[in-house]
Formats: C-alpha cells, structure tokens, sequence
C-alpha cells in the first residue's frame, strides 16, 4: 500500500512539474499582459499544488517511520509475552515466591528481575537454608526446604 502511494506522489509531483515548466515557458513567449496575468495565476496554483504534495509526502514518510517504530515495539512485547509464558508463579518448598518453568529443563527466574523484563535464572547455592541466587540482581530465594541436624543424642557418641 505505502509504495504505491509513494509512486503516485511521485508521479504527481513530476506531472506538476511538467506543467509549471510549461506555464513558465508560455510566460516567456507571450506578450499580452491578460494572458501573462492568467498563466501567472496557473503558475501559482501549481506551485501550490506542488508543495501540497511535498507536504502528503513527508507525512506519508512520518507515518511509514512511525508504524514501523510500532510495529517493533509490538513484536518485542509478544516476544516478551510468549517469553514469559513460558513460566508460572509458584510458591517453593522453601516457602520462596518465584516464577518456576513449565516444561523440563526445571528452572526458575527471578521475580525482581521480571519486574525489568529480564528472564534471569535462579542458581542453586547448595547451601544449607535452601537457597537459591540470581544471576542478575544477585537476591537470594529461598527453593529448597532448609535441612535441618538433628542433634546428636550424647548417649551415642560415647
Ligand atoms: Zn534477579
């Protein structure tokens, strides 16, 4: 649709063109003062039909910029949305509020850091209150229920 309206403009633009040349030339070559006034009169309407046409031009071109501009920012919030669906909030064992992957590998993601649209992975401390840590914003969470020693009974130890 946009490229053939640019060729139109562009068509009509040179038609314009043409014509004033031509009112331009008969100007020359004219000697009555009644006609002068008339294809002076004609040379004007054109030139501002000429620049009416610049004008659609350089609104179409803005118009072009500006749905292209939307339609990126369309296209990174349904890879955003299709990114995130692809996780679940869930509360851990460890009593942690995350969002968990829905499908294995199993993996969970920070919630701060979805909070900027950044998917960051929890890693597992291996320590012993369960907890996990961001890759992005380095918040610990707590995953994994926290083990727990039972205390050595002293009649055993000896
Ligand atoms: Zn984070």
């Amino acid at each position: 649709m946009a490229m053939t309206d640019l060729v139109m403009i562009k068509t009509a633009i040179e038609g314009l063109k043409l014509t004033s040349d031509a009112f331009r030339y008969l100007r020359k070559v004219s000697t009555e003062s009644e006609v002068i006034d008339k294809i002076n009169s004609a040379v004007k309407q054109v030139n501002d039909a000429q620049e009416a046409f610049f004008n659609i031009r350089e609104t179409l071109f803005t118009l072009q910029e500006e749905n292209h501009a939307l339609k990126q920012s369309l296209a990174d919030v349904e890879k955003w949305e299709s990114m995130l669906a692809a996780y679940e909030v869930v509360v851990t064992e460890g009593e942690g509020l995350v969002f968990k992957s829905k499908e294995s590998p199993l993996r969970y993601a920070c919630p701060s850091c979805i909070q900027i649209k950044s998917i960051q992975f929890l890693q597992d401390k291996k320590s012993p209150d369960g907890s996990f840590v961001c890759d992005g914003c380095k918040n610990s969470y707590y995953i994994n229920p926290k083990k727990t020693y039972r205390p050595l009974n002293p009649k055993t130890i000896f």
